[in-house]
């Protein structure tokens, strides 16, 4: 089943007001590339001016709550999101899950909850080096996804994220063949759960994307696009990779 490419920014803890300037090139970018989505997920201080700078951009969040609002200080709910003009959230990223401690059940909620908002959820999976090492990097995936997959969930309005803890900021990337496995695996677990709503469904890559190997990167069969995070965070480094998205086609 053919897919639309998505390539999605994480800006994680980055960007002032300063840098809402990138989003005019990126925003640029996305219309010179029809065939692809473009999506960036800023701090929730800029989801507002990002949204109401870009209208045509899919603006996003990080993270939100499980609940819809309430005594939860600090944290952001989807319908707050939705408010300021989000449109989607990443949930379950690994920094998530290592310095919140969130657990795969925490992210199936944190994914209903977006949903049930109106938003759309990158959902994220990836082992750790050690479970790479250990050979149990299909394992782990296939039980994330299985742990965390919201009942229902389908590809108008979730997407998964494979994100190799190791492969995170560091400059290192699995091999085509082993991303290829993983998403192998990934698509297969999906279909055990939703049957064939699982074709629908977009599979990112995340893990040290750049212009440089993003061609290579979506050329991997199941690949249907990548969050980026370091080199979303300048239109510089962010375009050549719509940019390759747009000649992978
Ligand atoms: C991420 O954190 O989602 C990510 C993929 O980061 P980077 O591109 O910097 O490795």
């Amino acid at each position: 089943m053919a897919r639309r490419k998505l390539v999605a920014g994480n800006w994680k803890m980055n960007g002032d007001r300063a840098a809402l300037a990138e989003l005019d090139a990126i925003a640029a970018a996305a219309r010179a590339a029809p065939g692809v989505d473009v999506a960036v997920a800023v701090p929730a201080t800029l989801i507002l001016s990002a949204a109401e700078r870009q209208p045509e951009l899919d603006i996003g969040a990080q993270d939100v709550h499980a609940a819809d609002k309430g005594a939860h200080t600090g944290d952001i709910s989807a319908p707050l999101v939705r408010d300021a003009g989000g449109h989607f959230t990443i949930v379950g990223h690994s920094e998530r899950r290592a310095d919140h401690g969130e657990t795969s059940a925490d992210v199936r909620a944190k994914a209903i909850a977006a949903h049930r908002g109106g938003l759309r959820v990158i959902l994220c999976v990836g082992e750790t080096g050690e479970e790479r090492d250990a050979g149990e990097a299909e394992a782990v995936v296939s039980r994330q996804i299985t742990e965390s997959l919201p009942d229902g969930a389908d590809g108008g309005w979730l997407t998964l994220a494979y994100e190799p803890v190791w492969a995170i900021g560091t400059g290192r990337t699995p091999t085509p063949d082993d991303i290829a496995a993983i998403h192998a695996t990934a698509r297969a677990t999906l279909r055990g759960l939703i049957g064939d709503g699982a074709d629908g469904v977009r599979i990112l890559y995340g893990g040290s994307v750049t212009g440089d190997n993003a061609a290579a990167i979506f050329a991997v069969p199941d690949v249907d696009g990548a969050l980026v995070g370091g080199a979303s965070l300048t239109a510089a480094k962010f375009v050549p990779i719509i940019e390759a998205a747009a000649r992978a086609g």
